[in-house]
């Protein structure tokens, strides 16, 4: 193999290794848990939250119902026991289990408000938990072929870099050092020649050059700097 085939084949090597290079960025990028994911996960912590301090409070507001119920009742057997003969005591009893009635009767409605709230809830709880499972799956599926992927391009990477270790121990070390140069400044350190053409600058080329290439000697653009090749 020429020297020249030889930073051609190089080239190739790097450019692949570039591309690999990139294609990791892009997975490690991927690879990140999804927003949507991480807001519906807090969305439905939120939502059982809610949904445990609503039972609670349906709890409490039960008790509080059975304890005004059983006033409400007390007052009533007092009231109609026949033991109260005073009429004033009568009239007292009488008010006080109308104002019990009347917080008897809130204390009612506003336990059906709870109980309607956490049925709502506890249906939303179920549907947005299911949900959430369904997008954990997906996002698990996902993120299984992300790091098959990635381990089949480190795979290709690692290859890549044995060979061309054993290819640039072939170069000689000064030619070896100049492609390094030239690679580290234009990114790309060997290009054809096209209808005449640097591939690289689209400089035209002299005749004398484009022999010299095909010839097999090291010859560097003389606008871009890179080191020709004619294919
Ligand atoms: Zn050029």
């Amino acid at each position: 193999m020429s020297e020249l085939t030889q930073l051609y084949k190089l080239q190739r090597i790097d450019l692949k290794i570039q591309e690999d290079r990139k294609a990791l960025n892009e997975i490690l990028h991927e690879l990140m848990e999804p927003e949507v994911l991480v807001a519906a996960r807090i969305e439905l912590e939120n939502q059982r939250q809610l949904l445990l301090k609503t039972e609670k409070k349906r709890k409490e507001q039960d008790w509080q119902g059975k304890e005004l119920k059983e006033k409400a009742d007390k007052l009533e057997k007092d009231l109609y026991s026949g033991r109260v003969k005073n009429s004033r005591e009568l009239a007292n009893l009488d008010q006080e289990l109308k104002s019990v009635n009347v917080k008897l009767r809130a204390a009612e409605d506003e336990l059906l408000e709870l109980m309607e709230r956490e049925e709502e809830l506890d249906a939303l709880v179920k549907a947005d938990s299911l949900q959430l499972r369904t997008m954990e799956q997906d996002w698990q599926q996902k993120r299984e072929g992300l790091l098959e992927r990635e381990q089949e391009i480190e795979n290709s990477m690692g290859h890549l870099v044995k060979e061309r270790r054993g290819l640039a121990s072939a170069i000689n070390p000064q030619i070896f050092k100049l492609y390094e140069e030239i690679r580290e400044r234009k990114g790309q350190a060997v290009v054809t020649i096209a209808q005449g053409q640097c591939q690289g600058c689209r400089m035209l080329l002299s005749t004398r050059e484009q022999q010299q290439v095909k010839g097999g000697n090291l010859v560097q653009c003389s606008s871009c700097g890179r080191i020709l090749f004619s294919g």
